[in-house]
C-alpha cells in the first residue's frame, strides 16, 4: 500500500509525550511515509529526528509550528521544509520560548490567586524541554493532582482566554512569521484554521484572506483538530485563496491525541498539496 503523509506531530521536545525515536518508530508502524515533526516554537529535536527517519527508511521533512498572531488573534503556523540552521528563525523562536517562561510564571501566579499554588513547578515535571512550557503541561499537573478531570476541564475552567489561569501574550506577527519562514527556505501553512477566535476577523473567510496577503503559502485541510464536515469546508477554501493543502494529525500522545497516526483520510486529489514538487514526496505515488 502507498504510503501516507503526516505533517504535524510533536515531540518532548515541546509538549509531546513521545522522544523522537519513539514518535518515529510509531509513525512508521502506523504506515506513514512522510513525516514532519513540528514542535512548538522549537527545532532541537529535528537533528535527531532526520536520523531516526533515515534509520526507519521514512521521508522526512523538517518543520515547527510558530506561535504567532494577528489582529491580536492568536494563530499557529507550520513552517515546513526549512532550514532549521537559519539564524533569524533560530533567533525569532528563541525570543518567543523566553516569553512563554516568562508567561508560564505569570500562569502560575494567577492560578494562585484562584487558589491553586505552585503550578508552574508541577508544570516543569512535565515538561522534558524546560526550554519550552506549554500550557499542556499545566494542563498535565492539573489533571494528574486532582485539581480537574480531564484536559477539557481544564482549558475550559482555566486554561482560555478570560479564565484565571490565561493570560495574554504577544506573539510574533503573522506576516513576520511568514517571512521568517520563506527566508528559511520553508513553506508556511495554517495549522487547524478551524480552531481559532475569530471574533476580530468576522469569520475564517477573512483570516484566509489575510494570511494569503502576507505570502502565506498552504493551509491544513484535513486534521485531527477538525470534524471531518469541516475538511470539505477547508478543501473548499483552499481551492478558493489558491492555497496549497496539508494534512497532519497534530499527535502529541497516545493518551491525548484524537486521532493515531496513518487514520486520518488523504488529501481529496482536487487540492494541490503542499508537497507537490518535493521530490521526497514521490514515495506517496510509487
Ligand atoms: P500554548 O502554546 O502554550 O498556548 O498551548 C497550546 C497547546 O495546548 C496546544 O498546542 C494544544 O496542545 C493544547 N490545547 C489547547 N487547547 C486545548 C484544549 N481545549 N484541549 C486540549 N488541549 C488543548
Ligand atoms: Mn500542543
Ligand atoms: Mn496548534
Ligand atoms: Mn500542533
Amino acid at each position: 500500500m502507498k504510503g501516507v503523509a503526516d505533517l504535524h506531530s510533536h515531540s518532548r521536545y515541546s509538549d509531546g509525550t513521545l522522544t523522537v525515536a519513539d514518535l518515529v518508530t510509531l509513525a512508521k508502524s502506523r504506515g506513514v511515509a512522510l513525516l514532519a515533526l513540528t514542535d512548538h516554537d522549537e527545532m532541537a529535536g529535528l537533528a535527531e529526528a532526520k536520523r531516526c527517519a533515515s534509520e526507519h527508511g521514512l521521508q522526512w521533512v523538517s518543520g515547527v509550528e510558530v506561535s504567532a498572531e494577528t489582529r491580536r488573534t492568536p494563530m499557529h503556523i507550520l513552517g515546513l521544509r526549512l532550514d532549521e540552521h537559519n539564524p533569524a528563525l533560530q533567533a525569532a523562536l528563541h525570543e518567543t520560548r523566553e516569553k512563554r517562561k516568562h508567561r508560564a510564571q505569570r500562569m502560575s501566579d494567577s492560578l494562585a490567586e484562584a487558589g491553586i499554588p505552585d503550578t508552574l513547578a508541577g508544570a516543569l515535571t512535565y515538561a522534558p524541554n524546560p526550554d519550552l512550557i506549554s500550557r499542556t503541561h499545566f494542563a498535565r499537573h492539573l489533571v494528574d493532582s486532582g485539581v480537574c478531570h480531564s484536559f477539557g476541564e481544564v482549558f475550559s475552567r482555566f486554561l482560555k482566554p478570560g479564565k484565571p489561569g490565561y493570560t495574554k501574550q504577544e506573539w510574533l506577527p503573522m506576516a513576520t512569521t511568514i517571512q521568517l519562514i520563506h527566508g528559511a527556505g520553508g513553506r508556511a501553512v495554517l495549522a487547524h484554521p478551524g480552531r481559532y477566535e475569530l471574533d476580530q476577523f468576522g469569520g475564517v473567510d477573512a483570516l484566509l484572506r489575510e494570511f494569503t496577503d502576507a505570502g502565506g503559502d498552504g493551509v491544513e485541510v484535513v486534521c485531527a483538530a477538525h470534524h471531518p464536515s469541516e475538511w470539505a469546508q477547508f478543501a473548499a477554501l483552499a481551492r478558493r485563496f489558491g492555497l496549497l493543502a496539508s494534512i497532519g494529525s497534530d499527535f502529541h500522545s497516545h493518551a491525548e491525541s484524537r486521532v493515531k497516526f496513518g487514520d486520518l483520510p488523504r488529501l481529496s486529489p482536487n487540492l494541490k498539496p503542499i508537497w507537490h514538487d518535493w521530490p521526497e514526496a514521490e514515495c506517496l505515488y510509487a
